[in-house]
């Protein structure tokens, strides 16, 4: 049961996505990206306007203080189109990344960095993943950061850095002590993106689309980088440590927004068999094997939002430790169910459903990702054995 204000927070979210939200989306599918550009930051505006900006920040930084549960109810809202977050000021990378500053770094990186970001005047990125190094193993990361009398020296060579293209500064996860335990060697370093020896070298072509600015993964060198000691975030040899911090509550947030995301598919789906008339008489939707679907879809959407919403209200109740394993579960099971449900609505939808007409398409692409970033599905599944296997 929701609290009365909270509902209508949830309420008035869901309005302001379906009148203001939903309609631009055009503008994404057809790559219209200066346009697009100048209607988000409209949007952005409004939305601090209505009070409901940054749902993820404590309200000493001009958020909403939402409790961990409250905030996946806000994410499966915005899930539902690819741009919610974004409008929201709630979109990775920057939401885990103004976490990290919020709880690391000295005062002046945050005057200097947290606040402008969670005001939303600057954009970030996090750039851990190699080209040439398997990311489900991160121990093995080949960046390097050398301390010397001026603060770091940093080399290395990252891919996937989400939205890198028109970030004002990265997160780099670098080796600082090849001596160290193995997951004690890594740091992690905040760049400002026009340092000398940062490049981006290009956005990565994902799936046929190159995308643009926040709509980008870029491939970034870092070659002789020199920051500051002050740019170390936390203490050094803690950057696996934070990068679970990061990852943790965001997990509920990824898994709420896929959420949203197949409840828009659902839908769609729904609503185009209805109309979609195959005989005289009959539309898909009185098709059996479209009924069984329909049933299947919802069965595996409702079910998975049970999960995740039982995680995250454990993480409210006893800490993020205590669900460690279950937010393991929901990552890579609310994946594939987002995939399955994808899946479906392209295939009731039929040529339209490889069209950017719909939205459908779009996320089809862009989040097959879902059961690869933040963990492939398969990494999660050996930790939640082993874990459960040590109970036999
Ligand atoms: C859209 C997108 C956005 C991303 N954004 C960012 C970002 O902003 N910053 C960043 O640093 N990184 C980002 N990443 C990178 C992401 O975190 C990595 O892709 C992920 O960690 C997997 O690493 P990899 O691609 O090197 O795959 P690999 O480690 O090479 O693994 C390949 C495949 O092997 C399988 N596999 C892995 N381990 C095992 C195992 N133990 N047993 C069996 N099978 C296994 C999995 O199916 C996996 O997909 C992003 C990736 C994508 C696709």
């Amino acid at each position: 049961m929701q609290s009365e204000p909270f509902q209508q927070l949830l309420d008035k979210a869901q309005r302001f996505l379906h009148n203001h939200i939903i309609p631009i989306e055009p503008l994404l599918l057809s790559h219209q990206w200066l346009e697009l550009d100048k209607v988000l930051a409209d949007l952005r505006q409004q939305v601090n306007n209505e009070k409901m900006w940054a749902p993820h920040l404590p309200t000493s930084l001009g958020g909403l203080g939402l409790q961990v549960a409250q905030l996946g109810q806000i994410s499966k809202v915005l899930g539902q189109s690819p741009l919610g977050h974004y409008c929201f000021g709630c979109q990775a990378p920057d939401a885990g990344n103004a976490e990290l500053l919020h709880l690391y770094a000295t005062k002046q990186i945050k005057q200097q960095f947290l606040e402008p970001l969670a005001a939303g005047t600057i954009r970030s990125c996090f750039a851990m993943t190699e080209p040439h190094m398997s990311g489900s193993n991160p121990t093995r990361l080949t960046c390097q950061a050398i301390a010397n009398e001026d603060g770091w020296l940093i080399n290395g060579h990252k891919w996937f850095t989400t939205a890198a293209d028109g970030a004002d500064f990265t997160i780099v996860m670098a080796v600082t002590d090849t001596s160290a335990a193995k997951h004690q060697q890594a740091s992690m370093l905040i760049v400002p993106m026009t340092t000398k020896g940062v490049t981006l070298k290009r956005n990565i072509s994902v799936m046929g689309s190159t995308g643009q600015g926040y709509f980008s993964h870029g491939e970034v060198l870092f070659e002789n980088v020199q920051v500051g000691s002050e740019n170390l975030l936390g203490k050094q040899g803690h950057g696996f440590l934070m990068a679970q911090q990061r990852l943790g509550p965001g997990r509920i947030q990824h898994c709420m927004r896929w959420i949203g995301i197949a409840q828009r598919c659902f839908d769609i789906l729904c609503k185009h068999v209805k109309h979609r008339q195959i005989t005289d008489t009959q539309s898909l939707a009185d098709q059996p094997l479209m009924q069984a679907k329909i049933a299947e879809c919802y069965a595996a959407i409702k079910s998975t939002e049970y999960l995740v919403q039982a995680t995250a209200d454990r993480i409210d109740k006893d800490g993020f430790d205590s669900a460690k394993h279950d937010i393991s579960m929901i990552k890579f099971h609310t994946a594939q169910m987002l995939q399955t449900v994808m899946d479906h609505t392209v295939q009731a939808l039929g040529a339209l459903g490889v069209t950017d007409d719909t939205v459908v398409a779009f996320f089809f692409r862009e989040e097959r990702a879902a059961r690869i970033y933040d963990g492939p599905d398969e990494v999660h599944k050996l930790s939640l054995a082993k874990q459960l296997l040590k109970n036999y």
